[in-house]
């Protein structure tokens, strides 16, 4: 029999593979087959879940807390949260102002097919999380991306914004610390942004699932948090993922106006329902519960910050900048464009990426992933021992390129 004829919607010419997902196939399979892979690929920290987090889901097993909830999330978890905005944010919001989603991911993409349409366009300052442009082409809408520059430290001047901004805006989206670059805004640089927003009727989505994974006593300040006129048309975005090392659990959050949230509570009930019972127990001892699991990592993860920008500074034709956030690094590897390897040239950040995979055995996300082309992203979510080998493998490595 021939083939059935698929023919796919159109909507699916705006969603490819993710390139990060490639190359992380690709370091995998090297792995299985005995490779030594050195891997700074990963998005999620390499900690474990905290103890006291598993306890409160088998313990929610046990009890038989195993059906539907609420779709959008227990008031148990909706009153941490709750609680946790006010302690940590100084926001106030209702039950009725929270969604509770399966990880901070699904938060966005209910918010895309609830507010953004075709005719909207979506300011993303790029080098950006790659989910996001996908998202919003997906509701029909058009990401307008914007260069964050380099040489302001990877960041929006408040210029910029203004320019960007026309008769469709809809909203612009702001992640701070940042994934992929570790930028992170100043409560005076936010102040700016959310000044222009509110002038122009520009939304603002502040996506903060990075948080609690700020370094040299950086100042976090929800952008939501300066006045109620923000507050009320802003939806933050935020979730246990990276602060609890718990991307496995799938529990993110959003917090904004009621006929919004309401909205994306309505496409959350008739996609994916509630998100995971047990989840939504563990989220609540996460929130709720001691935080020192969370002081401890920050710790470990910014001394790997200094050793990493340190060694990547030193290897010469590399530049990386000091995040002040996140566990990424974004260092500058455009000197090695155009250069041969074998006789082969390198063209882009993503022949960049295969030959350190290849040849050094060091996994890395090209920067065109994230619309930064001429950068890599590396997170510092491994040991200390695989950094500093890692690092002296791209050492060695690129002084084979001519
Ligand atoms: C990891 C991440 C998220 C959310 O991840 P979930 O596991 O879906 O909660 C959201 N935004 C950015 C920028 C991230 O890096």
């Amino acid at each position: 029999m021939s083939e059935y004829k698929i023919k796919l919607a159109k909507r699916m010419d705006e969603v490819k593979e993710s390139a990060t997902l490639a190359i992380t196939a690709k370091a995998k399979s090297m792995k299985a087959k005995g490779w030594d892979v050195i891997d700074f690929g990963a998005g999620e920290p390499d900690f474990d879940t905290p103890d006291n987090i598993k306890e409160a889901a088998i313990k929610a097993i046990k009890s038989g807390f195993t059906k539907y909830t609420a779709v959008g999330g227990i008031d148990e978890l909706k009153d941490a949260i709750i609680e946790k905005f006010k302690r940590d944010n100084n926001l106030n919001y209702t039950r009725e102002e929270i969604l509770v989603s399966c990880g901070g991911k699904q938060s966005f993409f209910n918010l895309s097919l609830a507010f953004f349409e075709k005719g909207d366009e979506v300011i993303i300052p790029a080098p950006y999380w790659v989910s996001y442009p996908v998202m919003v082409a997906i509701s029909g809408a058009k990401p307008v991306i914007i260069e964050e520059r380099e040489d302001n430290g990877f960041k929006i001047t408040p210029e910029e914004f203004s320019d960007a901004i026309t008769g469709s805006t809809k909203a612009i989206v702001i992640n701070s610390p940042s994934n992929p670059t570790g930028a992170a805004y100043t409560p005076d640089e936010l102040k700016e942004i959310a000044d222009i927003a509110v002038k122009k009727g520009v939304f603002l989505v502040s996506d903060e699932i990075y948080e609690k994974l700020c370094y040299d006593n950086h100042p976090f300040v929800s952008i939501a948090s300066f006045s109620e006129e923000v507050k009320r048309q802003t939806i933050v975005l935020n979730g246990v993922s990276k602060t609890y090392s718990m991307t496995g659990w799938r529990i993110g959050y959003a917090a904004g106006p009621k006929g919004l949230i309401k909205a994306m509570t309505n496409i959350q009930s008739q996609s994916t329902s509630n998100p995971t019972s047990i989840s939504q127990k563990a989220a609540v001892e996460a929130i709720k519960g001691p935080q020192d699991t969370v002081d401890k990592m920050v710790t470990e993860f910014d001394k790997r910050r200094k050793i990493i920008v340190d060694g990547l500074n030193a290897i010469k034709g590399i530049r990386c900048l000091l995040p002040p956030g996140s566990f990424y690094v974004f260092p500058n590897i455009s000197r090695f464009l155009k250069k041969r390897f074998n006789g082969k040239i390198i063209n882009t950040s993503a022949d960049f990426a295969d030959f350190l995979l290849e040849e050094a055995e060091v996994a890395v996300v090209p920067g065109e992933a994230f619309g930064g082309e001429g950068h890599i992203r590396m997170a510092y979510a491994t040991s200390m021992e695989n950094i500093k080998e890692g690092l002296k493998r791209i050492e060695e490595a690129v002084t084979k390129l001519e």
